[in-house]
């Protein structure tokens, strides 16, 4: 099955088989034949896996769940990516994701191929004993293409420390004897998980903006000022200003990006509006992020949804649609909840010219070239919501070397490689006309064809 992304990765390998300097081993009828296969393999995964996992309700009932795991690519190591636990899951979905992965991992450096898997269930709906039981028939089920050399999972949309435990502790049993500890990342920290990990992603997200709207700005000033690329000017015209931020999602990756905007002392930063499942918090002069976290930490995830539950814990906010954080004028937009949130019928309502993904694959082809066009600059899911899978990395590292790094070290580490990523990606996107998203997939499919290449796979 070709997935969503096959059309972004052709369009990439379209434009490398005309640049010579690409694979020059290759010519004429060799080059084409070589390139079809390079395309073969990106644009399909290796492995779909689905069961039904038999799962005994606490009612007595016993229920049949759809799960999945896709092994999209290992080229460049073992294959990598979160569970998700959400009832929208559905097998385009997870081949999409763990495509989205491969690239991702290849964009980065990091020394993983791509993986993905879901499990159709709304985790809201199910009491934690039966959790428990779901995620260990998920390990059981799928246990013999895991493992910290194999297929390493990791949290993701409805799941977390507590499900990646579970997970590891199941594997365990199930394989005793064999190293289990890299078996699963994003595990609690006295389970052998990174410092850091749950803030990984969204300090990521937000670290990405910063980086390019101030560092990246400040050390190419002259550059920029003559710059007349699209996307440059687009930068420019947000450069050293006040700016106003909408996001949407308030889960780990969106309260976590949030915080770090209203700390931040680079740039003055003011987060006007964040939603969630139910709502959209509004307020001019700025949200009390501190206050909503500690609302959200204390209220099953959920942001305030009435005027007396606001007022009762001293939060300033209009409640609107939860669809109302997209269509706001604010100059940034993160989205940072589910995919497809912006399309083609609501592509036309969006007002922000800066948008960041947190999420993996928000905004759907259509409106991204929509968007695009226009000259709204998207930083795209695989550079900006790295972090996480940067820190399963190092999670990974330091339960094979069972020494641990501290907070501190492990965010250096984090920043210093997604630095590095964009210190790679921008000179060449900002004097190019395509957008931020081509120009990062280029630089994926051409660090994953010359492995592929290397590893004798182009036949
Ligand atoms: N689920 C996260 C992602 O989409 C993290 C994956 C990982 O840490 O392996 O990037």
């Amino acid at each position: 099955m070709a997935s969503k992304y096959g059309a972004v990765v052709q369009e990439s390998l379209d434009a490398l088989l005309q640049d010579d300097s690409f694979m020059p081993n290759f010519s004429g009828e060799e080059r084409e034949l070589a390139f079809d296969s390079l395309e073969a393999i990106l644009s399909t995964p290796n492995q779909i896996q689905k069961s039904f996992l038999r799962v005994p309700m606490e009612n007595g009932k016993i229920l049949r769940i759809p799960a999945f795991r896709v092994q999209h690519n290992n080229a460049l190591g073992p294959y990598k990516g979160g569970v998700r636990f959400h009832e929208s899951v559905d097998e385009d979905e997870v081949v999409n994701l763990a495509t989205l992965m491969t690239l991702k991992n290849a964009l980065h450096e990091v020394p993983f191929g791509g993986g993905k898997g879901g499990v159709v269930i709304n985790p809201r709906e199910y009491s934690e004993k039966e959790l428990h039981t779901i995620s260990k028939k998920y390990v059981h089920y799928f246990s013999d293409i895991l493992g910290p050399d194999k297929d390493i999972p990791a949290p993701d949309v409805g799941t977390g420390e507590r499900e990646m435990d579970w997970m590891m502790g199941e594997f365990k049993s199930i394989h005793p004897g064999q190293p289990y500890r890299g078996s699963f990342t994003g595990k609690s920290h006295l389970n052998g998980g990174s410092l850091g990990r749950r803030e990984a992603t969204g300090k990521g997200v937000y670290y990405t903006f910063r980086y390019m709207m101030h560092d990246f700005i400040n050390d190419n000033k002259d550059w920029f000022e003559k710059n007349e690329n699209l996307f440059a000017k687009t930068a420019m015209e947000h450069y050293k200003r006040d700016l106003t931020f909408g996001i949407q999602g308030f889960g780990n990756v969106g309260s976590v990006a949030a915080l770090e905007a209203y700390n931040c002392n680079y740039i003055k930063t003011k987060v006007v509006a964040v939603s969630d499942r139910n709502v959209t918090l509004y307020h001019s002069d700025g949200l009390d992020i501190n206050a909503l976290v500690k609302y959200t930490s204390e209220n099953d995830g959920d942001l305030p949804t009435s005027d007396e539950a606001l007022s009762q814990n001293g939060i300033e906010a209009d409640i609107r649609d939860r669809e109302d954080v997209l269509y706001l004028d604010t100059d940034v937009l993160i989205l940072a909840a589910l995919e497809d949130q912006i399309h083609e019928d609501n592509m036309e309502k969006v007002k922000a010219r800066l948008i960041i993904e947190g999420a993996n694959g928000p905004i759907t082809m259509k409106a991204d070239d929509y968007l695009s066009q226009n000259g709204v600059l998207i930083v795209p899911d695989i550079l900006a919501n790295a972090g996480g899978v940067i820190v399963s990395y190092l999670e990974w590292l330091q339960g094979r070397e069972t020494q641990f790094y501290s907070e501190e070290e492990v965010n250096t580490m984090l920043l210093k490689k997604m630095k590095e990523t964009m210190d790679q990606v921008f000179p060449q996107f900002f004097n190019d006309p395509f957008p931020l998203r081509q120009n990062c997939y280029m630089h994926s499919v051409m660090k994953l064809s010359n492995t592929l290449y290397r590893h004798g796979k182009l036949y």
